[in-house]
């Protein structure tokens, strides 16, 4: 719940305004500010307070606890100009907070948490468990100065700041596990550095500048101390040192047994001590895993809510396929697969570091029994349109997948439509045309290593585009994230008018990969069912003759006066639109910037704008 709070009669508009907007995250708080806001601070998550930021500071410093538990506080001024992140920026939710409001009201947010500041990623932000000296190897980062980064394996996270890198003396030997995957993991790291858009120096002096403007509480911790800042990436148990943190992944699967009613503490105590016995942390756990018949026993269901992880739950068939080191009698018996534990977790591949354990509860037989499995990570790749070319029709989903990438992998002159988004450390893979296969090879391969990366296409990314290719590379051991695009036939008939409004179908008249007879084939089977026809890579210096072929395809079932549109550049800055008609087109001004919409039968000029009628009666009748 948000806690809205004003003190004025400006104050109070804006926050009604608010509040109808959010009806039901909102609540008011009325009366004198003072109790409001110590209402509020008690039992919302977040607060807006339509005060001045003095006001507010002066209000809630006596009620201040800790990051973890305070809300997110943001202050919106009496001529709603800003809406500022006060505390809680990353935490309680108030940067974020802060843009949301400023989507409603007329103000600009303003979040001066250094991380943000600086457009790098705070460790809090991650989504991973952080713990240790968490400030100062932020204030490290922030500041250029080298953080050594050890991870057991590579891991899909976004591109970290560039001077976050494995020790170059040690190479691979800075990555605890060293096997091939760390190792790749730390070459990589290496090559990212040296392949970052801009020379490191050149990030790290601009991030120090900004830093020393914008460092507030967050990296109060001082960078003066000695020796490197130190980030690993590992689920064991360590002791951090004074100027390190420790990122945890979630590659622990636990496989729990258990007999009928047993206690969520049995279970509970069980899985602790394993871990702790292995060495590993609790907090790496990514999920429990069971046979499906247990599926509502109240003892795991609630160890699972515990440890704020998913419970999966498999088919007893399933769990019996799984080849374990210690089967048994029991559980075939019970529920039909002779490990439950074990089997549950190992399902998918991974590593058993536990065997199977049983809890030892005092006085009477055990009724737990667990299993741990480290899983490979899974990379992450993205398969991102970027829309026709205006920046504002880049989706915000988009633009988010390119800044979770630490891999941008993507045809030159696209990677330049969006080279300022990307964030520091982001590694560049770029190649001219017709290098698709490489392409779509380079980024599963990236993604297979573990990374999280983004493959980016103009328009809509899977339209005549690398997400087929990609995708028929892939295998199922990556995770595929699709972000739609603004396709050229969408912007194109946006600016044309209303042309899609009936039957439309997508046509390339590239014969590079398709063989003329096909194409003609499918243009005539268009022509024949009267649909409307938009031509993408219409005509090229090489490729001259296809459309004209295509067009009278079409002629042979439409008017000459049938309604054309030809775009070229749909939404760059130099676009332009022409409305001309099946007779009156003129091929030489259409080349490989342009799309060509052909309408149906009904399809008509009206107003200067071309329009497929969409065929309803009321439309119809009275004429
Ligand atoms: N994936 C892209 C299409 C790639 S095929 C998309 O979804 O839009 C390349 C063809 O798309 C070009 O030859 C042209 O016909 C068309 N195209 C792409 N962007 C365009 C734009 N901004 N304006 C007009 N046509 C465009």
């Amino acid at each position: 719940m948000i806690g809205l709070i004003s003190a004025t009669a400006a104050g109070a508009a804006a926050r009604d305004r608010l509040a109808s907007a959010w009806p039901t995250r909102t609540r008011v708080y009325e009366g004198p500010v003072r109790e409001a806001v110590g209402h509020a601070f008690a039992e919302c998550d977040q607060l807006v307070c339509f005060l001045a930021t003095g006001a507010v500071v002066r209000l809630i410093a006596p009620l201040l606890q800790d990051k973890a538990s305070d809300p997110g506080v943001v202050c919106v001024d009496e001529a709603q100009r800003h809406a500022v992140s006060l505390i809680g920026g990353h935490g309680g939710g108030a940067n974020e907070l802060a843009l949301a409001v400023s989507e409603v009201l007329p103000c600009a947010p303003v979040v001066t948490t250094a991380t943000d500041a600086v457009d790098i990623p705070g460790l809090d932000t991650l989504g991973w468990p952080v713990e240790g000296a968490v400030a100062a190897v932020t204030r490290a980062a922030l500041d250029g100065s080298p953080v050594t980064l050890y991870a057991d394996a590579v891991w899909p996270l976004p591109a970290l700041s560039p001077n976050v890198a494995p020790d170059p003396a040690s190479g691979s030997a800075a990555v605890d596990a060293g096997t091939d995957a760390a190792g790749r993991a730390a070459d990589d790291m290496i090559e990212a550095v040296a392949a970052a858009p801009v020379p490191v120096g050149g990030v790290a002096a601009a991030m120090a500048a900004t830093a020393a403007h914008t460092v507030l509480a967050d990296a109060a911790v001082g960078g003066a101390q000695a020796g490197p800042a130190v980030l690993r990436v590992t689920d064991l148990l360590v002791e951090p040192g004074a100027r390190e943190a420790v990122l945890r992944p979630p590659s622990l699967v636990v496989g729990v047994g258990a007999s009928r009613g047993v206690s969520v503490d049995e279970v509970l105590g069980l899985i602790e001590a394993a871990l702790a016995d292995a060495g590993l942390s609790a907090r790496s756990v990514a999920a429990l895993a069971t046979v499906d018949a247990k599926a509502d026993e109240a003892g795991i269901v609630e160890a699972a809510a515990r440890l704020g992880v998913p419970l999966r739950t498999y088919a007893a068939a399933e769990l019996a396929a799984v080849e374990v080191p210690n089967p048994s009698g029991a559980p075939l018996a019970a529920v039909g697969t002779p490990s439950v534990a074990e089997a549950a977790a190992l399902v998918g591949g991974g590593e058993l570091l536990v065997s199977k354990r049983k809890s030892a509860p005092e006085g009477r037989p055990a009724m737990a029994t667990c299993a741990v499995v480290r899983k490979q990570p899974r990379g992450r790749l993205a398969v991102v349109g970027l829309g026709p070319g205006a920046r504002d029709l880049l989706t915000p989903r988009a633009r988010a997948e390119i800044r979770r990438a630490s891999v941008l992998v993507g045809l030159d002159q696209y990677v330049d439509q969006i080279r300022d988004l990307l964030r520091p450390g982001t590694r560049v893979l770029e190649s001219g045309l017709g290098a698709e296969e490489e392409r779509a090879r380079t980024a599963v391969a990236e993604a297979r290593a573990g990374h999280a990366v983004a493959l980016i296409g103009s328009g809509d990314a899977g339209v005549y585009a690398m997400a087929s290719p990609a995708l028929a590379e892939a295998s199922d051991d990556i995770d595929v994230v699709g972000v739609p695009g603004v396709t050229a036939a969408l912007a194109a008939a946006a600016i044309l008018g209303a042309p899609l409004g009936h039957d439309h179908v997508s046509i390339s008249l590239s014969d590079l990969h398709t063989p003329w007879e096909v194409i003609e084939r499918r243009v005539r089977a268009a022509a024949e069912a009267d649909i409307v026809v938009t031509f993408y890579n219409p005509r090229s210096r090489g490729r001259d003759w296809q459309l004209p072929k295509a067009l009278s395809i079409l002629a042979e079932h439409r008017e000459p006066s049938t309604p054309v549109g030809v775009v070229r550049n749909a939404s760059r800055p130099d676009g332009t639109s022409r409305l001309t008609t099946l007779a009156g087109i003129d091929p030489t001004t259409v080349d490989m910037m342009t799309v060509v919409v052909v309408g149906n039968t009904a399809a008509r000029e009206i107003a200067g704008r071309m329009v497929t009628p969409r065929g309803y009666r009321w439309q119809t009748e009275g004429s």
